[in-house]
C-alpha cells in the first residue's frame, strides 16, 4: 500500500490505516516536511480562512488553537503533532517525487516510479496530493529580465528583506489579501496589480482567551459542540448562498458590498473593488486587515493590465512603468496541471491524462474507471466553497479504506464506466444550479469552461453519498484476469 503526500490527506490516510491494523504502507512526500500546503505556503500573513476548530481532524480536536483563524505556523505544528502522536514519522519518506504509476495487470500491482528512477510496487495507491500546490506563474513578456528578486507566495524566500522596498504584488485574491497587510507595514511602497475584484467579507478573527482554551480542555464536549455549530453554520446557512439567484445570496451580496464600501476611505477607490459577477462565483474572501492596508499612503491598487515586465518594474497597457524592487506572484495554482502531474497508466495502457483530456472526471471524486485500486482523496469535484476541506478528506479516507478492505490483498476494484458517467452527468446538472457556473473566471472552472473542482452539494450530502456506495458500482477482478470474477456485493 502506498500513500502519496504527507499533508492533511496523506496523514489522515496513514492514521486511519494504522487504526485498522494495516501497517504495510509507506507515505511518500515530495518535500522535506509534513503539512502539504501548510508546509509550502509560509508567506507573511498566511492563515486559514476556515475556523480552526473545524479545520482539524474530528478525531483530534485541539483545545489550544490560539485564534479563530489560526496562522500557518500553528496549523503546521498541528500536523506535526498528529504525525508524532499517531506514530507516522517512520512511515514517511521525504524528497520522494512520484512521476509515474503504471498498472501491472498480471501482478495486480501498481509500479510506482520516482523522479530518481527508483521503483516500488503497491497493490493500492492512495493519492493524497492536494490541489493547490503547483504554483502558477503567468508567463508575462520579459519576466526573466526583472533585475530584482521575485517569488510566488507558495515559495516565499524569507531571506529577502522587505524593509523600504518597492514591492509589486500581482494578484488580489486569497493569498494576496493575506500578504498585502503584512508587507505594507514595512515596505516603502506596495503596488497591487488587480485583474478582477473579489468579494471580501469581514473575517471577525479574534484570539481565544486562556479561560476559553481551558474550558475546551476541561470539557471536550464543549469543543465538539462548538465544532458542530461551525459545521452547521457553514453547511446549512452558508452553502445555500451558492445557489444561482438565491435570495440569501442577494442579501449576502448587499451586506458584503456595504462592508467593502464602508471600509475604503477614498470614494474613487471603492468602485475598484466592486465585482461585477455574482457573489460566490469566485471564492468569497475574508479579511479584517486588508482595508487598513488599502487606506495606507504606501499602498496603490493598479487595475491596468500588465503589458510586460522590465528590469526595473512592471509596465502596464497604458504605457506607465511601475518601478519595483521585488515582485510577488500571488497568482494562484495550476490546478489542472497538478491533477495531471503524475503519469498514471491503467488498464490496457490507458493514460489518465488522455482520459482527462477534456476535463478531469471521477466517481465520487475518488476513483476512475480503468484505474483499479487507484484512490484519490481530493480528486475532481471534491473541493469545497463553504466547508472545511479537512472534513471532506476524512469522509473520503473512510470511503477509500472501506473499499480497500473489500478488495483485500488480491482483488482489483475498478469503478464501472456507466456508473461513473451517470454520476458525472448528475454532478454537472447540479453544478449548473450553482453560482460557480455563471461564467466568471476562477480556478473552479477549467479551460473548457467546466467546473471540475467543486462538489455541488453540501458536506453532509458528500458524507451520505460516500456511505451509500457499495461494490455493485465496481468491477471486481482477480489479479491475472481482466474479467470480473466476483458478483457485486454489499460492502460491510
Ligand atoms: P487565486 O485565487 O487563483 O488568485 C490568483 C490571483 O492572481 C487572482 O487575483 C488572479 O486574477 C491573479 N492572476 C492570475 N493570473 C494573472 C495574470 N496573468 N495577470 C494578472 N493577474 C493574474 O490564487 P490564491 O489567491 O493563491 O488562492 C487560491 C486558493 O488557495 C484560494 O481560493 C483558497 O482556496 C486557497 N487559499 C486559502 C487560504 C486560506 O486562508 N485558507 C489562503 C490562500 C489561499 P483573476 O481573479 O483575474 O484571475
Amino acid at each position: 500500500m502506498l500513500v502519496i503526500g504527507a499533508g492533511f490527506s496523506g496523514v489522515c490516510a496513514g492514521i486511519k490505516l494504522l487504526e485498522q491494523g494495516i501497517t504495510n504502507f509507506r507515505i511518500f512526500e515530495k518535500s522535506q516536511g509534513v503539512g502539504g500546503t501548510w508546509y509550502e505556503n509560509r508567506y507573511p500573513g498566511a492563515a486559514c480562512d476556515v475556523p480552526s476548530h473545524f479545520y482539524c481532524y474530528s478525531f483530534e480536536p485541539n483545545p489550544d488553537w490560539s485564534r479563530v483563524y489560526s496562522p500557518q505556523a500553528e496549523i503546521q505544528q498541528y500536523v506535526e503533532y498528529c504525525v508524532d502522536k499517531y506514530g507516522l514519522r517512520d512511515k514517511i519518506t521525504h524528497g520522494a517525487r512520484i512521476v509515474e504509476l503504471r498498472l501491472d495487470e498480471m501482478a495486480g500491482n501498481w509500479r510506482v516510479t520516482f523522479g530518481d528512477d527508483s521503483v516500488v510496487t503497491a497493490h493500492h495507491v492512495i493519492n493524497g496530493g492536494g490541489g493547490l500546490h503547483k504554483p502558477h506563474v503567468p508567463d508575462f513578456q520579459g519576466r526573466e529580465t526583472f533585475s530584482g528578486p521575485s517569488m510566488h507566495t507558495a515559495d516565499w524566500d524569507h531571506s529577502v528583506r522587505l524593509e523600504d522596498k518597492r514591492i509589486a504584488i500581482i494578484g488580489s485574491a486569497a493569498s494576496a489579501i493575506q500578504v498585502i497587510p503584512e508587507v505594507a507595514k514595512i515596505a516603502k511602497q506596495v503596488t497591487v496589480f488587480q485583474r478582477t475584484p473579489n468579494y471580501i467579507a469581514q473575517r471577525n478573527d479574534r484570539t481565544y482567551t486562556d479561560r476559553q482554551r481551558a474550558r475546551f480542555r476541561r470539557w471536550p464536549w464543549l469543543q465538539r459542540l462548538y465544532r458542530w455549530l461551525i459545521f452547521n453554520q457553514m453547511d446549512v446557512l452558508l452553502f445555500p448562498i451558492t445557489r444561482k439567484n438565491s435570495l440569501l445570496g442577494r442579501a449576502a451580496t448587499r451586506r458584503v458590498l456595504k462592508h467593502m464600501r464602508d471600509s475604503v476611505d477614498e470614494p474613487a477607490l471603492r468602485k475598484v473593488f466592486e465585482p461585477d459577477y455574482a457573489l460566490g462565483c469566485k471564492r468569497i474572501l475574508l479579511s479584517d486587515d486588508l482595508w487598513d492596508a488599502v487606506n495606507r499612503d504606501n499602498v496603490v491598487v493598479e487595475t491596468e493590465s500588465i503589458e510586460r515586465i522590465v528590469p526595473n518594474g512592471i509596465e502596464t497597457a497604458d504605457g506607465v512603468l511601475h518601478e519595483a524592487d521585488l515582485i510577488v506572484y500571488a497568482t494562484g495554482f495550476d490546478i489542472d496541471g497538478h491533477m495531471r502531474s503524475i503519469n498514471v497508466i491503467g488498464m490496457g495502457e490507458l493514460e489518465l491524462q488522455e482520459v482527462w483530456s477534456d476535463a478531469p472526471e471521477a466517481f465520487c471524486g475518488g476513483c476512475v474507471a480503468g484505474f483499479p485500486n487507484y484512490w484519490m482523496i481530493t480528486g475532481p469535484n471534491t473541493g469545497v466553497a463553504t466547508t472545511s476541506v479537512v472534513y471532506m478528506v476524512e469522509q473520503m479516507v473512510r470511503f477509500i479504506l472501506r473499499m480497500i478492505a473489500a478488495a483485500g490483498a488480491e482483488k482489483l476494484l475498478s469503478v464501472r464506466q456507466g456508473v461513473q458517467d451517470a454520476y458525472n452527468d448528475e454532478l454537472q446538472t447540479l453544478i449548473e444550479q450553482r453560482v460557480w457556473s455563471e461564467g466568471c473566471n476562477s480556478w473552479y472552472v477549467n479551460e473548457s469552461g467546466r467546473v471540475t473542482t467543486l462538489y455541488p452539494k453540501n458536506a453532509r450530502a458528500f458524507r451520505r453519498q460516500l456511505e451509500r456506495v457499495n461494490l455493485s458500482s465496481f468491477e471486481v477482478m482477480e489479479a491475472n484476469a481482466k474479467k470480473p470474477t466476483m458478483q457485486p456485493e454489499q460492502v460491510a
